[in-house]
């Protein structure tokens, strides 16, 4: 693998796999959230301020059959140009003559936007031939969509083979992996791992790798019901996954067999329907009444959670605590978000998963004030899962 800073971009074309999967409002077509565009901006400007132009490749959506005008990313041209104060060609293809036209004739500086990769089912299918032709686009590979480096597809992983010795991670991708090996292999303790949103079934097996490393693992958010109720706890109408009770129990033993502490919250912001406007009480986590579901954490849950995150030093967050979107049960999330704050500021690192808990920590206005957001979900669930990350792989075999 190349080291990119140090690699000399002067007079070549870098195809750049990026993550511009960003979501559009429905009405007007707006993108509603350009993180994921910024995020690799110093990527890109790296290159073209070194004599390079870009070729961006990148998926945007999950277009099932083909072309779909939902799923353009002509939609993101302006952004994109926008972003980078430059002009953005687009075209509407990958593999087509045009293309190949259109990528031969950059010149440095330049900056060409290649249609959905997704468009091609040879993309998903991670089919070599497709990632040859692909790699016809240029000189060099750089591969900066972290967010989408647990996917084996031709544009991630299978195109790095045709670049041996001018394939490398983009700035994002080498910042990403910086700060997930630091809490994965150099985390300094107490290291508490914080795990909501809504499903065991989505978290089961970071919270099994999470069990050989952190030393306490707060549990919150939908999935924290299942627990109850494997307990014997009553939970109401609470989100449960009665195929994971058992899982729920091993996981508890297990933790105790290693001296790990799993901190579930004890009492719940409960609600009589899943509504912002919904009738709401306070009551402990394993006394739901029958349709009445835990929408929230309870406030004594608060209080322990942030208590063990004020004595953290490494922390790791992925999954709200509760239904953040509505205001009526923001407040487990925002209370969370404001200890981890307070531990980053006291000495602590934190690391934020992407998807929702990042979502959280902007909507609360404490993106600044976290060690690093990461832009992967999914990808980073998976690195925490203890999975290699193909698209990772590929570039540093
Ligand atoms: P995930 O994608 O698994 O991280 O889940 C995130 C989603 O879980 C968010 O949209 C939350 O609204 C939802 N969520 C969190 N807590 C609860 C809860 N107690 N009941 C239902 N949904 C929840």
């Amino acid at each position: 693998m190349q080291a990119f800073q140090d690699y000399n971009f002067q007079n070549k074309r870098a195809i750049v796999r990026v993550d511009f999967n960003v979501p559009l409002d429905k009405n007007t077509g707006a993108v509603t959230d350009d993180k994921r565009i910024r995020a690799a901006l110093p990527t890109l400007n790296h290159i073209l301020n070194n004599g390079g132009s870009v070729v961006l490749l990148s998926h945007f959506g999950r277009p099932k059959n083909g072309p779909e005008a939902i799923f353009s990313l002509e939609q993101i041209v302006a952004k994109v140009s926008e972003l980078m104060g430059r002009k953005v060609i687009f075209v509407s293809d990958c593999i087509s003559e045009e293309a190949f036209l259109k990528s031969a004739a950059l010149q440095p500086g330049e900056v060409l936007l290649l249609e959905n990769v997704r468009f091609y089912k040879e993309e998903t299918a991670g089919d070599k031939d497709f990632a040859k032709k692909l790699a016809q686009h240029g000189q060099c590979y750089v591969n900066d969509a972290f967010g989408a480096a647990h996917r084996a597809h031709a544009s991630t992983t299978q195109i790095a083979a045709f670049f041996p010795n001018d394939k490398m991670s983009g700035l994002l991708m080498k910042g990403e992996l910086d700060n997930a090996r630091k809490v994965l292999h150099e985390a300094q303790k107490p290291f508490t791992a914080i795990v909501g949103g809504a499903k065991v079934s989505d978290k089961v097996l970071i919270v099994q790798n999470l069990l050989n490393l952190a030393d306490h693992i707060i549990i919150g958010g939908g999935m924290a019901y299942t627990f109850f109720k494997a307990q014997g706890g009553e939970i109401g109408a609470s989100l449960c996954e009665e195929e994971r009770l058992e899982t729920c129990k091993e996981i508890l033993a297990a933790a105790k067999e290693k001296g790990v502490q799993i901190h579930l919250p004890t009492d719940a912001i409960i609600a009589d329907r899943f509504a912002a406007d919904a009738a709401t009480q306070q009551t402990p986590s394993d006394e739901i009444p029958a349709n009445w579901m835990g929408l929230d954490i309870g406030p004594k849950a608060t209080q322990a959670f942030t208590e063990v995150l004020q004595n953290s030093k490494t922390i790791l967050w992925n999954g709200p605590m509760g239904v953040f979107e509505m205001a009526a049960f923001e407040q487990g999330t925002k209370a969370v978000a404001l200890a981890v704050a307070a531990a980053t500021k006291n000495g602590a690192f934190s690391l934020i998963g992407g998807g929702d808990s990042a979502a959280a920590v902007q909507k609360f206005g404490l993106q600044n004030d976290v060690s690093y957001v990461s832009t992967g979900g999914g990808a980073l669930l998976e690195y925490f899962e203890g999975k290699v990350l193909p698209g990772v792989q590929a570039i540093e075999a």
